[in-house]
């Protein structure tokens, strides 16, 4: 089978010719249809974060496709069946995070393409408890950026309790933002887009934005204090300053959700106490979601209710994608389909 493998946090991504993987106790052998390119993978290929995959390794964790073969002892899912590869790709199922609807904190999780080999690849193998179905109606090219980028904004929308009333800014619109921006809407809250890209702003609004502003041309924090300030901040953009600014934009009561993860070396962001505790306000790190999160996100889609924004390519093409990507040379979310 074709798979894209990183061999060293310094070179570019490989594409070998590797054997199909057989599925083993308690796994499934999923034909990979489509499969996202997710910035965490690009992360994951530089080794950016303290915790390091090893490579080799093929990265990817939007893989969606068609169970070939199920390993001993699985009976949650079937030959023929589609389903979706997502980061959490096995957790203990008993302590206390897995028991009370936190899988996503548990220690002992494996995850997809980084500990576990991914989804770049024509095949792979995963748990057949944490493969997600995918229904009937949600097509793979849709059903992959979701995997990742829709699951983990729509957790972060439902983690910081909007109401009908409240005003959400989201930082930064692409492969996550066009989807935050969505769910924020879904769940009743005016929403300002916030980008340096008056293409991704113009998709913000075509997909339900409110008010859009360009931060490369205007200071986002008095422009939404002149729209009164904002109830919640939903940050998805990789530059510190940026998670900084969107706590300065928080009104009374506020709430920071912080998603995008710089890499280690840009260092932390730094938060003023004072404001922090005089306006009430909450910092609240929120990290993918849950299978249960996972199919809310698609039965909303099969529903009609989200659009997903994503170009397709094909896998040979992984590095000059992650290249663009980088550059923000990209609407939405990049695709690769088998
Ligand atoms: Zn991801
Ligand atoms: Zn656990």
């Amino acid at each position: 089978m074709k798979a894209a493998v990183v061999t060293s946090f310094t070179e570019p991504l490989e594409i070998q010719d590797r054997p199909v993987p057989t599925p083993e106790s308690g796994q499934v052998l999923v034909r990979i249809e489509a499969s996202g390119l997710c910035h965490t993978d690009i992360h994951a290929a530089h080794g950016d974060w303290p915790v390091k995959p090893t490579p080799p390794f093929i990265p990817g964790h939007e893989g969606v496709g068609i169970v070939e073969a199920v390993g001993d002892g699985v009976t949650a899912r079937a030959v023929g069946d589609r389903v979706a590869l997502p980061w959490l790709g096995h957790a203990c199922g008993h302590c206390d995070y897995c028991i009370t609807g936190w899988e996503t904190l548990c220690e002992a999780q494996q995850n997809t393409g980084y500990s576990i080999d991914g989804s770049f690849a024509e095949y792979a193998v995963a748990d057949a408890e944490y493969v997600v179905p995918v229904p009937a109606g949600v097509s793979a090219h849709d059903a992959a950026p979701l995997t990742c980028a829709g699951v983990t904004t729509y957790k972060a929308v439902k983690v910081a309790h909007i109401k009908p009333t409240e005003k959400v800014a989201v930082f930064g619109i692409g492969g996550l933002g066009h989807l935050a921006v969505q769910y924020a809407k879904i769940v009743g809250a005016t929403v300002i887009a916030v980008d340096v890209d008056d293409d991704k702003l113009a998709l913000a609004t075509e997909l339900g934005a409110d008010h859009v502003i360009n931060a490369g041309v205007t200071n986002p924090v008095p422009a939404i204090e002149a729209l009164g300030g904002c109830d919640v901040a939903i940050v998805l953009a990789v530059i510190p300053s940026v998670f900084e600014g969107a706590f300065a934009s928080l009104r009374r009561g506020g709430r920071l959700v912080c998603v995008g993860l710089p890499p280690e070396t840009d260092g932390p962001m730094s938060l003023p106490i004072f404001p922090t505790v005089l306006k009430g306000i909450s910092v609240i790190g929120s990290i993918v979601g849950t299978r249960q999160d996972l199919a809310e996100v698609f039965a909303l889609h099969a529903a009609g209710r989200t659009r997903v924004v994503a170009e397709t390519r094909k896998l040979d093409e992984v590095n000059t994608s992650i290249d663009d990507v980088l550059q923000g040379a990209t609407t939405a979310r990049i695709v690769f389909e088998f």
